[in-house]
């Protein structure tokens, strides 16, 4: 039976902040591991290196029209600059109009810098870039301003230094056309270890397929991470209560992964040591976000056509309110789905205002164990009846859609034929 008051309780155990790499997201990680012998399995973590290098200086400093020092953090792993003074501009969009006159420019951009921008700004010649954090309303006290890192991923194309200043910072300075501006950032490379939790539960009729149940547990710096992805880590162990009480008749593989935050780097990781078992896991199914009291239900499948009405279809007989998208969700599903394993990810999302991420107010106050019950139960029902079919009645296939968007996410060229 779904409990969802236990997976409050388990929630609440978690819910403080638990960085790739930190002390806290071990420690978060051995919480989740006590939970499992609890259910009466042995779990085990997977150590892998992050890097995240260590700021020793950063500075951003308008010197003309005004005087200013600015509250500024550097991105982690985007180099060093030696004190340098230059041009400040505004690039609203970063396209070819924002970016024409940027050489040696330092940059304030409305975005962060992704795969699919990076490369732009990296050609564009500009000296550094800024990013903002928050919200203009925000008073001064409510503001936090985190340490960025300027993921692995986006790097091919080379490097730049980057700052990240608050958004009412930000406004400050376009509104008084901030002209030159000093910067300056210093930084020594560090490696960290991360860790996923694991545990499988061997199947009674068919132990050489497999069923992947994942979610991360890492958070952001400043927030507690319950909604964003506590929620979705507890799901997962009550999944798993349930099938250690009733054993599956697939095997069970029960993943939750570190320093999804960061890049996917948890995920990331797990399916390139184990490449060569993938092709016995049938569907992975990942939960991340969910436990808000305002919100809706959705399940995100990244695989073929048929399973978006496979979910559809279920969701009517057993009359549960669920939008179904056949689409790539920026989680941990998608390593997965790139590697050719059917996936869906559930999620609750918040309707907007009654739910909030990556910052300090994803708090425990907006979530309840009815919605995380509620969550559970249909993931509990969907994953049971794929278990208990006689054949697998997921397509393996990943249609030629998806493997286009999966390539565009994770910015993988497609070879031309
Ligand atoms: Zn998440």
């Amino acid at each position: 039976m779904i409990n969802g008051n236990r997976e409050f309780e388990l929630l609440k155990k978690i819910g403080f902040i638990r960085t790739s790499g930190s002390a806290e997201e071990l420690k978060a990680a051995q919480i989740l591991l006590d939970e499992i012998k609890e259910i009466g399995l042995e779990g085990k973590l997977d150590a892998f290196p992050v890097r995240n290098d260590i700021v020793e200086e950063a500075v951003l400093e308008v010197v003309e029209p005004y005087q200013k020092r600015y509250r500024v953090t550097g991105f982690t792993c985007s180099g060093n600059l030696e004190e340098t003074v230059a041009e400040f501009k505004y690039v609203e969009d970063l396209n070819d109009i924002d970016l024409h006159d940027v050489k040696g420019k330092v940059i304030l951009m409305n975005t962060r810098p992704g795969i699919k921008n990076f490369e732009k700004i990296v050609k564009s010649g500009a000296l550094a870039f800024v990013t903002f954090q928050g919200t203009i309303k925000d008073s001064l006290e409510e503001s936090d301003l985190e340490e960025r890192k300027l993921r692995e991923s986006v790097k091919k194309y080379g490097c730049l230094p980057g700052f990240n200043i608050l958004a009412r910072d930000a406004q400050e300075m376009v509104l008084k056309k901030a002209g030159n501006v000093k910067v300056k950032l210093i930084q020594t490379e560090k490696e960290w270890t991360s860790h996923n939790v694991m545990v499988s539960i061997l199947g009674s009729e068919y132990p050489d397929e497999e069923i992947n149940f994942c979610g991360h547990y890492d958070s952001v710096p400043f927030s507690t991470g319950v909604y964003d992805n506590g929620a979705g880590s507890v799901i997962i162990m009550e999944i798993l209560r349930h099938f250690k009480e009733n054993p599956p008749k697939r095997t069970m593989n029960f993943l939750w992964f570190g320093s999804e935050e960061v890049g996917l780097e948890g995920s990331k990781y797990y399916i390139q040591k184990y490449a060569d078992t993938l092709d016995r896991s049938i569907l992975t199914i990942n939960v991340d976000v969910a436990g808000c009291v305002l919100g809706r239900d959705l399940a995100m499948v990244t695989s073929d056509e048929s399973l978006c009405h496979y979910i559809e279809h279920l969701a009517k007989e057993i009359n549960f309110s669920m939008n179904v998208k056949q689409q790539v969700y920026s989680s941990d599903s998608t390593p997965f789905a790139n590697a050719g394993v059917p996936a869906v990810s559930f999620a609750r999302f918040g309707t907007e205002g009654g739910a909030f991420i990556h910052c300090r107010y994803d708090l425990i106050d907006w979530l309840s164990s009815d919605s995380l019950a509620h969550t559970t139960e249909f993931v509990l029902v969907f994953a049971d009846r794929i278990d208990k079919a006689k054949i697998n009645p997921i397509v393996r296939k990943m249609p030629e859609n998806m493997v286009k968007d999966i390539h565009q996410y994770l910015d993988i060229k497609t070879e031309e034929k």
